[in-house]
């Protein structure tokens, strides 16, 4: 166990569980306003979802790929706002052109210029013109409103209402809008199934979720900020972006202790009081942040007899959330020279949910980072593609299930990139079972859903049933990105100390 050198304290003022990038964020504020933290992280590195590996003059990033809500509109640029408070200043590097996509008939590539995408699609449809038109000056709309709401935090019904009696000129869409989803926007315009299925599976490809359950804010944030703020990966893999974080962390006075796997958050007359290790080490703390997601904090942390019932059946009946297959190749660059954008997304089927349609994404960092790859002919593909748990929940025959996926995987994308499994040397692949194994999330999933609408709502926020107790990552912060997870982090912070009393700015 390592922390900076340091040995391990048996008390601490905030412990936090978890080396992702919401922890680290928290831990570093508070302890740049003088309290003593801990981190304790399970793995022999931080990062969690943004960690990398290198194998064969390629290096690679784990899982975290694409960055949205990077970009410099206030106040939507959760990323830059969360790194500014501890004065991290990585280079973000622009995903340029943002995404390009390719369906069973047609390709087109969505362009920073959303005129010129409008012009495209509109030269595959042009019975929706204007349709389209009016669907993207609604987004457009929606975008505008969340740029006026002055401060962020998840936001229950109450706290819409309160936003709007405070900000009256927001009031009516706000309320409106709240309630609306990607599925009632396209009421409106009547678009094809094909339409649809395009931006269900593009807004897919960043959440996993279905149009019914994406609210139509996210889906303005999502397709109207592909546009005006694009994407970004950071120069060095976005596990560059936590050693930054790290160093900061570090310089704070933070000890961040590795391999120290916490198995049970210690609870007393309904206050946590710090955490048990696996080897029984009890580390006490004032208050302890759970970065794992809010599932696994009430479900595996903390014993059961702990919680009031309400709070043990909102997560019995918490809904099973979908996870990935990743798949990394080093392909022969020649293979490559059609592809215009260093993120690709694949829609072998024209279906309305991303489970049907197969969706199969594809990120290339070298096409951004060219120091990524050693030697100039190949590039290092990042290949995701959505999967229903359970399939890989009876763990036999595993690695024949993995080899019949590559297998999937390669003949599908011959399709968008003739001859690429000659083109490419199969690098590793991992199953939900490695994200879960890394991440420690439950299989391997973004998070179970919170509720069949994961946006504005029911999002837990940082503070929760048991006094003491806080979580700080992407299943606090609505929008489920690294962004938002960096974001959620600074919440945490910030929570913690307007309650000790003290003032922000901090
Ligand atoms: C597979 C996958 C891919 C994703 N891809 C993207 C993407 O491309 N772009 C994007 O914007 N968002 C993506 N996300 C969303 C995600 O919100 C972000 O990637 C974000 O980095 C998550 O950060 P976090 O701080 O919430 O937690 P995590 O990164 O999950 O970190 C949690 C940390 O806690 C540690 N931990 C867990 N349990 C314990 C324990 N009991 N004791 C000690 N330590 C523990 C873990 O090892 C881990 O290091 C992805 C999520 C997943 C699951």
């Amino acid at each position: 166990m390592t922390g900076n050198g340091k040995e391990i304290k048996n008390k601490y003022e905030v412990v936090v569980i978890g080396g992702g990038i919401g922890g680290l964020i928290a831990a570093t504020i508070l302890a740049r306003n003088g309290l003593s933290v801990a981190v304790l992280e399970k793995n022999s590195y931080p990062g969690g979802v943004l960690s990398s590996f290198e194998k064969d003059g390629c290096i690679f990033d784990n899982f975290g790929t694409y960055i949205y809500g990077a970009g410099f509109a206030e106040p939507v640029n959760f990323l830059r706002q969360a790194l500014s408070v501890i004065d991290v200043n990585p280079e973000l590097l622009p995903v340029e052109p943002p995404m390009e996509v390719f369906t069973p008939d047609k390709s087109f590539t969505l362009l920073r210029d959303r005129k010129e995408f409008l012009r495209e699609l509109n030269e595959y449809f042009p019975s929706f013109r204007r349709e389209l038109s009016e669907f993207y000056s609604e987004l457009e709309e929606l975008y505008e409103i969340l740029l006026e709401i002055p401060y962020y935090k998840p936001m229950g019904r109450f706290s819409v209402l309160k936003t709007a009696i405070f900000h009256p000129h927001l009031s009516e869409k706000l309320i409106l809008n709240s309630f609306n989803t990607l599925n009632s926007l396209y009421k409106r315009y009547g678009f094809s199934e094909e339409l649809k299925s395009i931006f269900n599976n593009i807004v897919a490809h960043f959440t996993l979720l279905r149009s019914y359950e994406v609210p139509a804010f996210i889906s303005a944030y999502l397709l109207i900020g592909l546009h005006r703020e694009g994407l970004y990966y950071t120069r060095g893999t976005n596990a560059y972006l936590v050693k930054e974080i790290v160093k900061a962390a570090q310089a704070a006075g933070v000890s961040i202790f590795t391999d120290s796997n916490v198995r049970e958050i210690f609870v007393s007359n309904n206050y946590a009081r710090g955490v048990i290790l696996s080897n029984d080490r009890v580390i006490h703390a004032d208050r302890v942040i759970s970065n794992t997601t809010s599932y696994r904090t009430f479900t595996k942390l903390i014993d059961r007899k702990y919680l009031s019932d309400n709070v043990r059946h909102s997560y019995d009946v918490i809904e099973n959330a979908d996870s990935f297959f990743y798949l990394y190749l080093k392909t022969d660059k020649k293979a490559l020279r059609h592809i215009k954008s260093p993120n690709i997304l694949y829609i072998p089927r024209l279906s309305e949910t991303y489970d049907k349609s197969d969706i199969v994404r594809i990120f290339i960092p070298s096409m951004i980072d060219n120091s990524l790859v050693r030697g100039k002919s190949h590039h290092c593909l990042i290949i995701s593609t959505p999967q229903d748990v359970l399939g890989w929940k009876d763990r036999t025959h595993t690695e024949k299930k993995k080899e019949a996926m590559t297998e999937k995987i390669l003949n599908g994308l011959n399709n968008i990139i003739p001859g690429i499994r000659e083109a490419s040397s199969v690098i590793k692949c991992n199953s939900p079972l490695e994200i879960e194994e890394i991440t420690g999330r439950e299989d391997g999933t973004f998070g179970r859903k919170m509720d069949f609408r994961q946006g504005l709502y029911n999002r837990g926020g940082n503070k929760t049933a048991l006094e003491n107790l806080y979580l700080a990552g992407d299943s606090t912060f609505p929008g489920q990105g690294i962004a938002m997870a960096a974001y959620s982090g600074k919440l945490c912070a910030e929570l913690i100390i307007r309650e000790r009393g003290k003032k922000l700015p901090i």
